[in-house]
């Protein structure tokens, strides 16, 4: 798969228990671990270091959404791949809960940080464009992508 110039990695989103990422080898920041960026107004370094954190942060994501909590129903009903719950003994990923509180996401392609409330769980929030854009409509994919940019630059200093 070609990812072009721009993409370091990417995550293909899944409900499935182990999701591949995919590294782009045709970047040089890639290839020599180098280079540096920006997204979501978190400063990376090391390109190679940080897609690693960055893609395993989306198929952490993805596992949650695919897991079930203790009562066995599922974590991810509607289908959008924001959860329910936190679940007992994993990470804390409250970027990317299914609820009205609002919390701060991002949109890697236009840059900027909004503050968003989704639909709750139990009614299907659009993961990505294309569709409409309408001022009231915050996209699943902005909250995983704010989660994975903190939580790569939290770990890639
Ligand atoms: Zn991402």
């Amino acid at each position: 798969m070609n990812l072009g110039s721009k993409v370091n990695g990417k995550t293909v989103p899944n409900h499935v228990p182990n999701s591949a990422i995919i590294l782009n080898p045709y970047q040089e920041g890639m290839r020599l671990d180098a280079g540096q960026l920006v997204g979501c107004d978190f400063p990376a370094v090391n390109l190679f270091t940080n897609t690693v954190y960055h893609e395993g942060r989306h198929t952490y994501q993805m596992y949650l959404a695919n897991s079930k909590s203790s009562s066995g129903a599922s974590n991810d009903a509607d289908g959008d791949y924001l959860i329910a719950a936190n679940l007992p003994g994993y990470l804390n990923a409250d970027t990317i809960v299914d609820s009205i509180t609002a919390r701060t996401v991002c949109d890697p392609a236009d840059g900027p940080v909004l503050s968003a409330i989704y639909k709750g769980e139990g009614t299907l929030d659009w993961f990505a464009p294309p569709d409409r854009r309408g001022l009231t409509r915050y996209y699943a994919s902005w909250a995983l992508e704010q989660d994975a940019y903190a939580w790569a630059a939290g770990l890639n200093k």
